[in-house]
């Protein structure tokens, strides 16, 4: 709803300035940051490719900068590619076929492949071969052909999304959690040094309470508050700063915005707390169930504001007190 807050990618985020190129730059995500290391050193030590990976978890929390890490630390090429481009099977016989010796090639939104482009990774993953058919009717006959050892990257916001045999095909799954507030200070902090701005601790740790969790819309926050501040003539980003500026862009204190606060107020004021069926509200609000599953529902159930149960989804105190409203009584007197 409110582009500034989408952890989607959008056409103008320069998401590569802010990029970081190493795992020591990376911030955050310690668990995965130390498992990788230990996989990178160890390939390496082996002079071997690196195990399949998968990246799993909401847009903008840095899969696509890891994959790009890891071919930098390995010291081979990043190819990368997402499922809904590789249209045909020949496509993706022609980006295995070009790749060098351990290469990375990364496939974001993996679980769009095409299931017939999935079926020739399947050998290509686990064997390292591409099965071809020649010829048509009784005299076809199916030709192997061997591909370079090379490490298959695929991202995805959720795990579940992807066929079993897919999913059990990557050695490395790895989960990427939301940033708490402290890592993401880092984040923007680090981003207004290579922007060249100046920014206070309190102006650091109002945008990043309002990131909903995710570096890239820290970001792009970042770069809005810069122009408010620029235009203002302040030097330093402040907290007073930062806050104008991000409530003249609607960004609420915890970095709800308005479809944030439409699907809060609809499991309010129409099922009176829930709880109600996700197929339910993704058609009262006009909203794609993916887009309530992936972009909407992800950080409000973090922040607390929302449960997901058996039954449907309900709204919780916080959820309540965040909308200004009470919730409804219940059971004894
Ligand atoms: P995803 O592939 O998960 O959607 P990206 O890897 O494209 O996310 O990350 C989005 C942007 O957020 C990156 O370009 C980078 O600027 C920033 N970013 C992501 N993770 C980090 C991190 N750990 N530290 C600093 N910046 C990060």
């Amino acid at each position: 709803d409110n582009p500034i807050l989408t952890p989607r990618r959008q056409a103008d985020d320069a998401d590569a300035a802010l990029r970081p190129k190493s795992l020591a730059e990376f911030v955050g995500q310690e668990a995965a940051r130390e498992n990788l290391h230990v996989f990178i050193e160890s390939a390496k030590q082996r002079g071997e490719a690196m195990d399949h990976v998968l990246f799993y978890g909401p847009p903008g929390l840095g899969k696509t900068t890891l994959a790009a890490i890891i071919a930098r630390e390995m010291g081979v090429n990043f190819r990368a590619t997402s499922g809904p481009v590789i249209a045909k099977a020949g496509d993706l016989a022609a980006l295995l076929t070009n790749l060098e010796s351990g290469d990375v090639l990364f496939i974001d939104e993996i679980h769009r492949l095409n299931p017939v482009v999935e079926e020739v990774l399947y050998p290509a993953m686990e064997d390292r071969a591409l099965d071809l058919i020649i010829g048509e009717g009784p005299s076809a006959r199916s030709v192997r052909i061997d591909l370079p050892a090379f490490t298959l990257i695929g991202a995805t916001t959720r795990a579940g999304l992807l066929a079993t045999p897919l999913r059990d095909r990557f050695g490395i799954p790895v989960r990427l959690q939301f940033y708490t507030v402290a890592e993401l200070e880092r984040v923007v902090s680090r981003g207004s040094n290579l922007l060249g701005i100046g920014i206070d601790p309190g102006g650091a740790g109002e945008i990043a309470r309002r990131s909903r969790g995710t570096p890239r819309v820290a970001g792009r926050l970042l770069r809005r508050v810069r122009d408010f501040a620029q235009v203002a003539g302040a030097e330093v980003i402040t907290r007073e700063v930062a806050d104008s500026a991000l409530t003249r862009l609607e960004v609420d204190s915890l970095g709800l915005d308005l479809q944030d606060r439409r699907y809060l107020s609809m499991i309010a004021d129409i099922y009176k707390g829930g709880p109600v069926g996700i197929e339910t509200l993704a058609a009262g609000l006009s909203e794609p169930r993916d887009t309530i599953e992936d972009v909407i529902e992800p950080y409000l159930i973090q922040l607390g504001l929302v449960a997901r149960t058996a039954r449907g989804r309900c709204l919780n105190d916080r959820g309540w007190q965040h909308l200004g409203l009470t919730p409804p009584t219940q059971g004894l007197p």
